[in-house]
Parts: C-alpha cells; sequence; structure tokens
C-alpha cells in the first residue's frame, strides 16, 4: 500500500469528514488519507440489547463513541447553527464565517438525505419575553432536526459519495504523530504513513491520546471545565409549546443563591433516555427519533451546571468522572428519583417508580441524587426546575423524574490560531478534540475551515 498521502485525517467524526469532503470537493487530485480507530457505519453495533447484555461489556472500540461518524452517528442529529453554544469556534475564524461554515454544513446534510427536515428558529419567540420574566434566558440559535434515522442517512450518503476518492483505514487507531522535516508521519498498528498536511479530529474519545500528542511535541493545552448534573424526564405535552415551537429550547437560569449559571442540554421530544459509556463509567445522555413509530410519550433534557476549576486543580474531568463513579457505586449505573421524592429529601424505590405517571423510557435504579451530586449543583437544579415551571407548568410535578449523573466532559483545549493551526506549521487539530467545538455543527464546521485552509495553501 501507498503510505505516503498529502493530507492525513486522524479520527473520521464530524470535524475528520467533513475536512475530508471538503478536500475531495476542492482538491480532486489530492490523496487524502483517513485514519479512524472504530468501524464503518455498517458494522457499528452496540451490544446492549436490555435484553442478554444489559450493560456495557467494555468493547475494544465503543460503536456508540467511536467509527464513522464518530461520537454523533447515533445522536439526535440536533445541528445547531448558533454562536451562542456548541463551541467556541468564532473566536477563531470570526462570528460571521462561523455562521455561514455551519450553514455550508447544513446545506451538504440537506442534499445528502436531509432534505425536509425542520428548521427551528428562536428569533422573534414569545418565549423569549416568557423566559425573561421567570429569570430564564432563551439563547440564540437555528436548530435543524436531523433525527437519530436520518442522521445515519445522511452519514450513509456522504460515505458513498467519498469511499472511492478518500481512503478509509478503519480499526486502525493512530498511535502516535512525529514532525518531519516537511510534513508530518504518523505510527499505527502495521505500520507508518506519512503526509505533508496532518489534522487531527479525535473528538472526545480521543481526548486522553491528544493529551499524549500535544505531550511528545510540546503543543500547550489549557482544561478547567466539565458540567454536571441530571437527565429530566416529564410529559411531553409539558414541554410541547417550547420543542413544537423551537424544538430544543436552549435556557440558562441564574440561581439566586449562589449565581451559579445552570442550563438545559440537548432536549429530546418524544426521546427516550440511554445510558452513555465514557472510559468504562455509565452516565446518562438522551435520543429522540423523526420516525412517529419510534417516538415516546416523553420529552427529556439535561439541566447542567458548569464547573470551572482554578489553580492549583487542573483535572476538571477527573472530578466529574469521580462523581458519576459515585453514582455507578450506588446504582450500579445510572440512578432515576421522582422530583417529590428528592424534593421530601427520601431515596425512590421501585414501588414509587411504578405508580408514578411518568413511565421511565431508560431501566435504571431508583434512588437518591442527593448522595450523589454535591449541595450546590443539585440546588441549582431544584432552583431551576421550579423556573421552568413558571414557563412550562408541570415541569416541578412529583413524578417528573430525574437521571443522574450527567456528565459533559470538555476536553482541554489545544493551542491553535485562527486557522485551527498548532504550533507547527500544517499540523491543524480541528473538532472536540481541539476544545475548540463540543458540537455537531462547531465541528462539522472547523474541518471544512482547515480543508479550505490547505486547498488555499496548495494554490
Ligand atoms: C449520545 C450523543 C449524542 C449527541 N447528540 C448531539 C446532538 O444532537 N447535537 C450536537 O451538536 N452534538 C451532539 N453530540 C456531540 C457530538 O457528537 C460531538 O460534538 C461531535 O461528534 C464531535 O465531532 P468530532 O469529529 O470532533 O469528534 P467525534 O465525533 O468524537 O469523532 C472523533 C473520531 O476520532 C476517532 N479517534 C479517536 N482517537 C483516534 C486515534 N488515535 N486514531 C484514529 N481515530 C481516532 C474516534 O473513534 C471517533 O470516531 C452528541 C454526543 C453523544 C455521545
Amino acid at each position: 500500500m501507498n503510505t505516503n498521502f498529502d493530507v492525513i485525517i486522524i479520527g473520521a467524526g464530524p470535524g475528520g469528514i467533513f475536512a475530508a469532503y471538503e478536500l475531495m470537493k476542492l482538491k480532486p487530485e489530492l490523496s487524502v488519507a483517513v485514519f479512524e480507530s472504530g468501524n464503518p457505519l455498517e458494522k457499528r453495533k452496540c451490544p446492549i440489547d436490555g435484553d442478554k447484555i444489559k450493560s456495557c461489556i467494555n468493547c475494544p472500540t465503543c460503536s456508540i463513541m467511536s467509527g464513522f461518524g464518530g461520537a454523533g452517528a447515533f445522536s439526535d442529529g440536533k445541528y445547531n447553527i448558533t454562536n451562542a453554544f456548541g463551541g467556541t469556534l468564532y473566536e477563531h475564524v470570526g462570528r460571521d464565517a462561523a455562521t455561514d461554515l455551519m450553514k455550508y454544513v447544513d446545506n451538504i446534510n440537506m442534499t445528502h438525505g436531509g432534505e425536509g427536515t425542520k428548521l427551528y428558529t428562536t428569533s422573534g419567540s414569545e418565549f423569549k419575553k416568557k423566559c425573561i420574566q421567570s429569570r430564564l434566558t432563551l439563547l440564540d440559535a437555528s436548530v435543524r432536526h436531523l433525527g437519530t434515522d436520518k442522521n445515519y442517512v445522511v452519514l450513509e450518503n456522504i460515505y458513498k459519495e467519498m469511499k472511492d476518492k478518500v481512503q478509509f483505514f478503519f480499526r486502525t487507531p493512530v498511535e502516535k504523530v512525529r514532525k518531519l522535516d516537511d510534513g508530518y508521519e504518523v505510527d499505527y498498528k502495521d505500520g507508518t504513513a506519512s503526509c505533508k498536511y496532518c489534522v487531527i479530529s479525535v473528538g472526545r474519545s480521543g481526548s486522553k491520546w491528544m493529551k499524549t500528542v500535544c505531550d511528545d511535541l510540546q503543543i500547550p493545552t489549557k482544561s478547567n471545565r466539565v458540567d454536571l448534573g441530571v437527565r429530566v424526564e416529564l410529559p411531553a405535552v409539558v414541554f410541547e409549546d417550547i420543542t413544537n415551537a423551537l424544538y430544543e429550547g436552549k435556557i440558562v437560569y441564574q440561581t439566586q443563591k449562589f449565581e451559579d449559571n445552570v442550563r438545559t442540554f440537548c432536549m429530546n421530544p418524544h426521546g427516550a433516555v440511554v445510558n452513555e459509556n465514557t472510559n468504562g463509567i455509565i452516565t446518562v445522555n438522551g435520543h429522540s427519533y423523526e420516525d412517529p413509530s419510534l417516538q415516546t410519550e416523553n420529552t427529556n433534557f439535561a439541566l447542567l451546571v458548569s464547573k470551572h476549576f482554578s489553580e492549583p486543580f487542573k483535572d476538571s474531568n477527573g472530578y466529574g468522572e469521580s462523581i458519576a463513579r459515585l453514582s455507578n457505586m450506588l446504582g450500579g449505573g445510572v440512578i432515576v428519583q421522582r422530583f417529590g421524592d428528592l424534593e421530601r429529601g427520601r431515596r425512590s424505590t421501585v414501588k414509587r417508580i411504578e405508580e408514578g405517571t411518568v413511565r421511565p423510557t431508560l431501566k435504571a435504579t431508583p434512588g437518591d441524587l442527593s448522595l450523589v451530586l454535591p449541595k450546590r449543583i443539585l440546588d441549582g437544579i431544584i432552583e431551576m426546575i421550579y423556573a421552568l415551571d413558571k414557563i412550562a407548568p408541570g415541569t416541578a410535578n412529583d413524578d417528573t423524574l430525574l437521571y443522574g449523573v450527567e456528565v459533559k466532559f470538555y476536553n482541554m483545549e489545544v493551542a491553535v490560531d485562527e486557522k485551527l493551526e498548532t504550533i507547527y506549521p500544517d499540523l491543524f487539530c480541528i473538532g472536540d478534540g481541539s476544545g475548540v467545538t463540543h458540537s455537531l455543527s462547531h465541528a462539522s464546521a472547523s474541518g471544512v475551515h482547515v480543508a479550505r485552509e490547505i486547498a488555499k495553501r496548495l494554490g
């Protein structure tokens, strides 16, 4: 096999895919290789079936997080076109350019199977006023909701278009990146490949590996944030006014007690709560489907509090992991609690959950989240539930379910400039692995940005 390429992309998540796609379009003559630790899309299958295999068996590569499509492949496919959240790409490329890149990505998704899906927008929404009256802020965004099923089709179609023009190496994790006099060399299990331009896009699952690359090459990094909280599940009708109008309302609340910001995250109308495995720790997440036959009668969303640490503490992700481990220790996985039980200072039991009116969509262990989450975080979440109750009456009902814990780990931030280039010429770091992005739209947009920069350099 030829192991000398013009461009090597490490990671086939949205960042890597869109970098490869744009290069294929702009410079079809280039030899582009994508190295991916996980499987091709059609071979990605999580063995948990809820029947024979109920919990994570720690596969060699996690099909939820790795493989063609990256961590986003089985996600809800919500592409938020906004600079208000989802990453800080705009700080590098400018606000208008970031928005244009996200719109360009949306266009590609629409021409690859996403056509017909709805684009929601907060602009002119009556909820803005309602939110302000309850100390809540509704963030500005346009949200394209592909849904888990359509998201998969889009990925399938993009892969079909690329597979004969870009060389994909699946189940091939890159072990090392070396700087050459002119270009880069990467080591993988069975050999070495070289290139002039190298784009690293390894996402969250590659964050530990990314740290070793930065240490080896002495690329500066910083890391100080983790988001912690719960996933709320309630009857879809309670949030229907908001979700029908906005699909996903990103709402921020400033607590009266500590002036902490609590925010909604990843809202799934008629969706299901799911387990997520991060480095062997089981946390909670949510999905929803465009196909009505797969929809549930519940809506779920996360309520998260950001924890920023200052010196000397540096391991914000370690902090989040310890709290998630605590819930795993007490509940054997995710814990579920009725809001009414939490407020009364008692654990939920199987009986109390069964007697409630909200049918849980995830089989979790009834327990007590106050034994897991720090008081300050839990107090903030409770305050926000009451604030949300004012714009969506019923949110603070006793039977509302809270699953814990939901943790949003942030990658360390890799020092990159406005071209998303590291301190080394022609070595780029994009997507969630760079710490610049935390979302499908921003990660994809960062891939397009870097591909255009490489194409420009080639003239
Ligand atoms: C369950 C779930 C639901 C989500 N829902 C949404 C949503 O609705 N909207 C949204 O905006 N975001 C969502 N996200 C977040 C979103 O998926 C990520 O922000 C996005 O996938 C980041 O893209 P990326 O390309 O930077 O990284 P990733 O998607 O993580 O892709 C990185 C790829 O690199 C590979 N890799 C890692 N290390 C190596 C190595 N050493 N060598 C080779 N390959 C390597 C990995 O296997 C992976 O496939 C969700 C995430 C999850 C887990």
